[in-house]
This record gives structure tokens, sequence and C-alpha cells, in this order.
């Protein structure tokens, strides 16, 4: 799904992301997103529809003062959803001291980071980088490079 996406509103921001997650489902990888760029940019917007695409019921929300969310997947082989947001997150040492090395290492856990930039070394390589830019008002550009890096 690399590319360039426009989304005019909302719902289509949803919608990118509800398509980004069954497409992991099926494949069984690119289980780690990092979101960054513009705030108000659509992150926790392509989130919501990226939780409806994983069949998670309860709302996705900005976790203003949350920085770790855990959600159940109900899946043959995905166990859980973390929604991590490091906005208020300054190093990579302080992610780590939340738990999230044994979070990240496994592969049953589908990751999604909003300010992924601010822990850029504890993500690998293989990481899926979305980036968020305000065109307009209700216009969106959204780009995603998977991987984020060459992995050889
Ligand atoms: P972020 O998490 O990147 O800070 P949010 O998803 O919380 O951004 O907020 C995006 C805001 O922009 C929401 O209020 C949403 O309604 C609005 N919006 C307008 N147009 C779009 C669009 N095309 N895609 C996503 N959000 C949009
Ligand atoms: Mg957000």
């Amino acid at each position: 799904m690399s590319g360039v996406y426009k989304t005019q509103n909302p719902d289509e921001t949803k919608e990118l992301g509800k398509r980004f997650a069954l497409k992991i489902l099926n494949q069984k990888e690119k289980r780690i997103l990092s979101l960054v760029g513009d705030l108000g940019g659509g992150k926790t917007t392509f989130l919501q529809g990226f939780a409806v695409g994983l069949g998670i019921k309860s709302r996705v929300l900005s976790p203003t003062f949350l920085i770790i969310k855990k959600f159940k997947i109900r899946h043959a082989y995905f166990n859980f959803f973390y929604h991590i947001d490091c906005y208020r997150v300054q190093t990579n040492e302080e992610i780590l001291s939340l738990g999230f090395g044994k979070v990240i290492s496994n592969p049953q856990n589908i990751i999604a980071v909003e300010w992924g930039d601010r822990i850029d070394k504890v993500l690998p390589p293989e990481t899926t980088l979305i980036n968020f830019e305000v065109f307009n008002k209700n216009k969106r550009v959204i780009k995603i490079k998977c991987p984020r890096k060459k992995t050889s």
C-alpha cells in the first residue's frame, strides 16, 4: 500500500486505515506502524478506521494523558492491538521503561505509534511509516512508505 493518498474528509481517512488493517490481517505482516506529521493531520482518525478493520468495537480516542492503550483482537493469529501516542514522550528510553520492548518483539501484537519519530531508534526498519499533512480544512495528504527503510 505504499503511495500517496489524498483524502477529502475524515471518513475517507478512516477507510484508508480500515483497508490497511485488513491487509495486515490477511498477510500477517507490516504489523508495526509509525504515524507522523501535522497535529490534526488525521493520525488518530486513521487509527479509528484501522481499529474497525481489526474488528475492535470500542472507540479509539486521542490518548492525551494515556501513552499506551491495549485492545483485544479476535483473530486466529493476532492477539492485541496497541495504540501508542508518543506526543508526550521525549526519549527512546522512556517508552522502553513502559515495557515497550516486550510488546514490540511479540509477532502477535499489532502496534501503531502516533508521533513515532519520537522513538525512532526503538522501531525496527520494517516499520511502515505514514506521514500526515494538512492540505486545507478537509483535505489531507497521506504518504505511506513500507518498509520505512531498506531492510537488506
Ligand atoms: P492527529 O491525531 O494527527 O493530531 P486527529 O485525527 O486527531 O489528528 O484530528 C484530525 C482532525 O481533522 C479531526 O478533527 C478531523 O475531523 C479533521 N479532518 C478534516 N478533514 C480530515 C481528513 N480528510 N482526514 C482526517 N481528518 C480530517
Ligand atoms: Mg492523535
